[in-house]
């Protein structure tokens, strides 16, 4: 499993940050980075909320 973000969807406002944040890291130029390329199956439930609650719907998760 691996979440991508679509940039040019993402506000930065660091709520993905805020549930998860050695997943999601919004640096201080305001890009958000996503930093563990491969998710275990256990960070699954946690990823799934911040993609569910991230207001401009710029998180997805893929499997690989
Ligand atoms: S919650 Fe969405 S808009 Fe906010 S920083 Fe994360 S990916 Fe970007």
């Amino acid at each position: 499993m691996k979440v991508v973000v679509d940039n040019n969807l993402c506000e930065a406002n660091a709520v993905c940050m805020r549930l998860a944040p050695d997943i999601f890291k919004v640096d201080d130029n305001d890009v958000l980075h996503i930093m563990q390329e491969h998710l275990p199956e256990t960070d699954r439930a946690r990823v799934g909320e911040a993609v569910r609650r991230c207001p401009r719907q710029a998180l997805s998760i893929v499997e690989d």
